[in-house]
């Protein structure tokens, strides 16, 4: 089910649970202020989510709340990510989903990182 994207953070939510070590994930980079790991059910050879560890529901709170430092931080940490796994050249694709229309499903701000192949078009269609 998506969440409301302005919900209070919920602590109990599942990547909180990764944070605290609570429950396993293929670790690909860590910081103290960034995590980034496999999905668990990947929609491409490489699909990587990378979370603040802050506690964040979704782009739209971190955006509005984060420093000016953690948003800087988050983001060229995402493109370090990228980098390292090699994926400038042959391209990539970022995604965040934002509640309802969204379809975020986990209340915890994390952006998905796609490739390993052609992508395809941006969106299906329907
Ligand atoms: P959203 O729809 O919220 O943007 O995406 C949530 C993503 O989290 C989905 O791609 C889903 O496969 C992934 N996911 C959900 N639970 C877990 C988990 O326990 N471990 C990992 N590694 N990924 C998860």
């Amino acid at each position: 089910m998506p969440i409301d994207a302005t919900q209070p953070y919920d602590p109990e939510n599942i990547f909180a649970k990764i944070l605290r070590g609570e429950i396993p994930n293929e670790t690909v980079y860590e910081d103290d202020a960034v995590l980034a790991f496999k999905d668990i059910n990947p929609q491409a050879p490489i699909h990587v989510l990378v979370i603040p560890k802050g506690e964040y529901v979704s782009w739209d709170d971190f955006s509005t709340n984060a420093s000016d430092a953690e948003v800087g931080h988050f983001v060229r940490t995402v493109g370090k990510i990228a980098r390292d796994l090699d994926l400038v050249e042959p391209g990539y694709r970022l995604l965040a989903n934002i509640g309802g229309n969204g379809h975020q499903e986990v209340p915890h701000l994390h952006v998905h990182l796609f490739g390993g192949r052609p992508l395809g078009p941006m969106l299906a269609r329907g």
